[in-house]
């Protein structure tokens, strides 16, 4: 939730001189521009389009240590995951919340050894007090205070160990089961959040360190002195205008994009390999058409793949294919040939019948390659983060997870401090992460109803959601949703406008909310936005006009994202 208006944001990046400038808005330029600020520098960060709409608005949705990774005997990389993944459940709550996971069994089929040997290790790893590393223990220690015997608080959640169940709870778990009779499943647990309001609620603690943060900038040089990064050569977008942010050290946390900023000083002297995007595709579908309930299902894909359905804002969420993509980064369409692959699957193993006409929404995001020539030797870099320092000084923040996203951060500002020689420990660990709501907070929604309301708001504002009903509470037409039959609501607009800086239509349903993605029938003609448009060009201060193109633009916006397959055909 910002203070400053995007008038004032835009004057004080052209006035002040920072200590960091951050480039690109997804998890990991947010994350940096956490850390920074809350060591005591001074941090602006810029994004050319909206906050996470690179990939940071188009993963899979999990918290996760990756069990796949376990096949490449990653073990470093996966049991770093499950430890932030531990610490994400305790910062933010609200937000990242644990997931039952089923691996099923059926007919005839044994039980995966290879699985159940995987699930140990996972559950080895995620283990944080028996066989917890000495640091960690030296830090619980610290969190309860040196000579404390206070017990570890037997609140904080810690997955429980995997284990098999009987078919029939497989099937109570995952109704979608219950027809094909299993006979037993994996059971273990992962976590889920919405990857969009991780970044803003990051970005929203930042605020109050007194980070500058704006969308509509676009990066286009590095300003040099005397051979150091001294500042960023900005345009904005909208306007055109140019201007310059000066700050003292840069970071470059632009994904999939890291090699457009300084080409030659990324390649000839960091030796970033030159990637090769692989595309990830995901579609949602209703819980009518294949019913998960509350927990997810890993469903084999062929050819020893798996991909899964998960749980979703009330949908199920398919994933995720991985192809190569050689198309343009701004608008990722996902393939008819990768959401006709997914369908395939999963009617397959449901024997459902679903097809691109059950599809509520789709969309698609690139992992960063390193190309070996061979397309299946290719070895997927996107979950290893590396840190480049070039000549100029600029640092260069690449691949990762959005599950890992405070470690990277913490790498990038660790080195910052070390080259100033400065002491400065990193604190993200004991930042709370947004603030869950009380029933106080949404006691303005009836006792008997709203329950599916009341559990998205939770979920999406924690605390904030009592500043959402009271504008509601203020004008009734507020309460209505902003597309039939799911729960979001238009007050919801005007608090990505007011406070989120939210200023498109797709801005709102694809990012502030997940219509876009769960909804995109719905959404299919400008009168279905136009009450969106109308209360952002209020807030905005449109002129009528500029509401009616603002609703067609999401027209294009969305054929462009591909998020709605039945129409594209
Ligand atoms: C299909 C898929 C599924 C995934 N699923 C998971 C998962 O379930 N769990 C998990 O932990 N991880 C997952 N990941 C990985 C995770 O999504 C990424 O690691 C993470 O989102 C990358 O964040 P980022 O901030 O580095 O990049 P991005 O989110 O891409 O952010 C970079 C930003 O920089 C901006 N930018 C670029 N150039 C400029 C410029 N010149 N000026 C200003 N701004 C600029 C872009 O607009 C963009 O917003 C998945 C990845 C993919 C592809």
């Amino acid at each position: 939730m910002w203070v400053l208006s995007r008038k004032d944001a835009l004057a004080a990046l052209k006035a002040e001189e920072f200590d960091v400038v951050v480039i690109g808005g997804g998890v990991t330029g947010a994350g940096v521009a956490l850390d920074a600020a809350s060591r005591g520098y001074s941090v602006a960060i810029v994004e050319r389009a909206d906050w996470a709409s690179g990939t940071s608005s188009r993963s899979s949705k999990m918290v996760h240590g990756g069990l796949r990774y376990l096949q490449n005997f990653d073990l470093g990389l996966v049991r770093e995951a499950l430890m932030e993944r531990q610490l994400m459940v305790e910062l933010a709550p609200h937000l990242v919340y644990p997931t039952p996971f089923l691996v099923p069994s059926l007919g005839d089929d044994r039980r995966n050894r290879m699985i159940g040997i995987g699930l140990n290790m996972y559950d080895v790893m995620a283990t944080t007090r028996v066989g917890s590393s000495r640091r960690e223990r030296k830090r619980e220690t610290a969190l309860r205070g040196e000579g404390s015997d206070e017990a570890p608080d037997p609140e904080r959640w810690a997955p429980d160990r995997h284990r098999t169940i009987p078919g029939e709870e497989a099937a109570e778990l995952v109704p979608a089961l219950a027809a094909l009779d299993p006979r037993e499943a994996y059971l273990f647990y992962d976590c889920q959040t919405d990857d969009v309001r991780l970044v803003l609620t990051i970005l929203g603690e930042a605020d109050r360190f007194g980070v500058v943060s704006l969308i509509g900038v676009e990066v286009t040089e590095l300003i040099q002195e005397n051979g150091l990064a001294a500042g960023v050569s900005c345009r904005e977008t909208e306007s055109g205008e140019e201007f310059e942010v000066k700050a003292q050290n840069v970071i470059n946390a632009t994904g999939v994009w890291a090699d457009r900023i300084r080409p030659e000083e990324i390649h000839d002297e960091a030796e970033v390999p030159r990637i090769a995007p692989s595309r990830g595709t995901h579609v949602t579908v209703s819980q009518d058409d294949l019913e998960i309930g509350t927990a997810a299902c890993i469903v084999p894909a062929g050819e020893d793949r798996t991909i899964f359905a998960l749980p979703w804002y009330g949908r199920t969420l398919i994933g995720t294919t991985d192809r190569d993509y050689e198309g343009e980064l701004s608008h990722i369409e996902p393939s008819g040939e990768d959401v006709d692959y997914l369908l395939s699957a999963v009617n397959s193993f449901f024997a459902t019948d679903l097809s691109r006409s059950h599809v509520t929404g789709a969309y698609a995001g690139v992992r960063p390659l390193i190309s070996t020539g061979d397309p299946r030797k290719s070895v997927d870099i996107s979950r290893k983060a590396e840190l480049y320092e070039t000549s100029s000084g600029m640092l260069t923040i690449t691949g990762g997870k959005l599950t890992t996203w405070r470690r990277m951060a913490k790498h990038v500002v660790d080195r910052l401090v070390e080259r100033e020689g400065r002491v400065a420990p990193c604190r993200t660990a004991d930042l709370p992460l947004g603030m869950p709501a009380d029933d106080s907070d949404l006691a303005a929604l009836d006792a008997n109803g709203h329950d599916a309301l009341r559990t998205l708001l939770r979920f999406r504002y924690g605390q904030f959601s009592a500043r959402i009903l009271r504008l509601a509470g203020e004008d009734e037409a507020l309460m209505a949703p902003i597309s039939n039959g799911m729960p979001d609501i238009l007050a919801e607009v005007l608090i990505a406008a007011r406070f989120e800086q939210a200023r498109s239509v797709g801005d709102v349903l694809l990012r502030r909310t997940r219509l876009g993605i769960l909804a995109a029938p719905e959404l299919r003609t400008e009168e279905s936005v136009g009450p969106v448009a109308e209360i952002l060009g209020a807030e905005l201060g449109w002129s009528e006009k500029e509401v009616a193109s603002s609703a067609k633009a999401w027209l294009d916006e969305a054929a462009a994202e591909g998020i709605d397959p039945a129409a594209a055909a």
